[in-house]
């Protein structure tokens, strides 16, 4: 393809990247807003938990079928509210995602997956009980009869269905076995679900019924949770792709299967991105508009231009070098707490397996001069060690120090025994580590037995 437009020799003598550039870092993170956050979500379950004991009365819950019905209508009202608790966590609301970051939204989302579909579907089964204790029928007789008066009930209870379906689809021994775009298809029916589930709730909840101030509060939380999900995962993406209207310049193959893609957009100098961070990237182009996919910047922006770096493992990530100029590209984000903003020490360690090194490279250009990096990159032949050159020059003048270890992963000896080769002061430093699933499980495991602090590990996992 066409001549190189983008410098990658970037280190200065004198300055930082950051010093020379207009680029503005992403905002800090706030931790107040966790606290705040974590405030708010204990309060409204209190709320919710109080809404519904307050519904009922002793002598209803004394009543055949009275206990059951209340234990249902609980279960039902916390595992919505639960389910609202999940939407928030991945709508990707800015100031919650520079403190939480991919990996923490990822893991609060998946801890609490199970609980509001196990609350929900023991919901259905302890109200169904409840009703047939009541009316002194059978629960098969009375799914049927609950199901035909109540039309909402039917909607809930689809929703319920998928609820269930895509509650066993995240099993990880299920999800493994399924592409990522299947899974992720299937996730967006999540959505519906809750739709389908929502009507049911106000107009046959004991606590929403003759509760109309009740009601319209329950109403605009829910309106206001879908509006947040709409405006960060769909409005602000698209204002922001328009805005800066990228497309493809220039795809240079790195190594064998790995290729960067350089961009070029419009008032570039105005994104506001730290090195480590990554976007979803769209390439509008036959059979790639639909997916969206997450890659790092491999170096700060250099504005007109932006730069990612992709290893070809799967059908969208070898599409990336079959890229065509004048791709139109849309972005969502800039995502990611693993950036400068996470570091404790003035000093670092990076280590990065295989393609791991492409947030930690442009992480490298954020980092004073007195950070003194040791970066590690492991790789399984020479070749895969991607962007050295320009990670070489960066470290250098930052007066650190590059390790290269190539080669099969046990010949190389375990994490803990190159931390302790590699990093003689390394309680003195903070360690961010990028790359595939299994080595960053070993990286953290062996700094946490050398007696690294948890809050000095910053990590990015390249998997879902
Ligand atoms: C925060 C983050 C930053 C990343 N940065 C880079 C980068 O700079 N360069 C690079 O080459 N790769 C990067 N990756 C990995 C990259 O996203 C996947 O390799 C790519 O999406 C694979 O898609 P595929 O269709 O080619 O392969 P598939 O065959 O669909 O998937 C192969 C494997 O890639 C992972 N994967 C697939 N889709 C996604 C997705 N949407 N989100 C997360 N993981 C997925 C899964 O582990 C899957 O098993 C990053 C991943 C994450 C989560």
């Amino acid at each position: 393809m066409a001549t190189a437009v983008f410098d990658p020799s970037v280190a200065s003598p004198r300055k930082t990247r950051r010093q020379r550039s207009h680029n503005p870092p992403a905002p800090p993170p706030r931790p107040w807003v966790g606290a705040l956050a974590t405030t708010v979500a204990v309060i409204a379950l209190v709320w919710v938990v109080v809404l519904g004991i307050s519904s009922e009365t002793s002598k209803e819950l004394g009543l055949p079928g009275g206990v059951t019905t209340f234990i249902g209508s609980m279960t039902g009202l916390v595992g919505m509210y639960l389910a609202l608790v999940q939407v928030v966590i991945v709508a990707r609301i800015p100031a919650l995602e520079r403190i939480l970051g991919q990996d923490g939204m990822l893991r609060w989302h998946r801890w609490l997956g199970p609980w509001p579909i196990s609350l929900l579907a023991a919901h259905a089964v302890f109200i169904t009980i409840g009703y047939a204790q009541a009316s002194r029928t059978g629960f098969w007789h009375e799914i049927g009869k609950l199901v035909d008066s109540y039309p909402d009930l039917l909607a809930a209870t689809v929703g319920l269905g998928l609820m269930v379906a895509i509650g066993i689809a995240s099993i990880r021994a299920i999800r493994n076995r399924m592409r990522r775009e299947t899974w992720w298809v299937l996730h967006l029916y999540m959505y519906l679900a809750l739709a389908l589930s929502f009507a049911h709730v106000i107009v046959l909840g004991p606590s929403f019924v003759g509760h109309p101030v009740v009601r319209i509060v329950w109403s605009v939380i829910w309106a206001a949770t879908a509006g947040t999900v709409l405006l960060y995962r769909v409005a602000l993406p698209v204002a922001r792709s328009t805005r800066y209207g990228l497309r493809v310049v220039e795809v240079k193959r790195e190594a064998p299967g790995v290729t960067s893609v350089i961009c070029s957009g419009h008032r570039l100098e105005r994104l506001a991105v730290s090195g480590g961070q990554f976007f979803a990237w769209r390439f509008l182009t036959k059979g790639l508009w639909w997916q969206a996919h997450p890659y790092s910047i491999s170096a700060l922006p250099q504005p007109p231009y932006l730069r990612l770096t992709v290893k070809a493992i799967g059908d969208h990530s070898s599409a990336v070098s079959k890229l065509r100029r004048g791709t139109r590209v849309a972005i969502e984000g800039p995502y990611g707490a693993v950036t400068v903003n996470a570091r404790r020490h003035e000093k670092v360690v990076l280590f990065a397996g295989g393609i791991g090194i492409t947030s930690l490279r442009s992480l490298l250009e954020d980092l004073p001069r007195q950070s003194q990096p040791i970066v590690i990159m492991r790789a399984s032949s020479e070749d895969q060690l991607v962007l050295r050159d320009e990670v070489a020059e960066l470290v250098r003048h930052r007066r650190g120090v590059v390790h290269e270890l190539v080669g099969p992963r046990k010949s190389l000896g375990s994490a803990r025994t190159m931390l302790q080769r590699l990093v003689p002061d390394l309680l003195q430093r903070d360690l961010y580590v990028c790359g595939p699933p299994g080595m960053i499980e070993d990286v953290i495991d062996a700094a946490a037995q050398l007696g690294v602090e948890k809050s000095a590990i910053h990590y990015e996992v390249y998997s879902w």
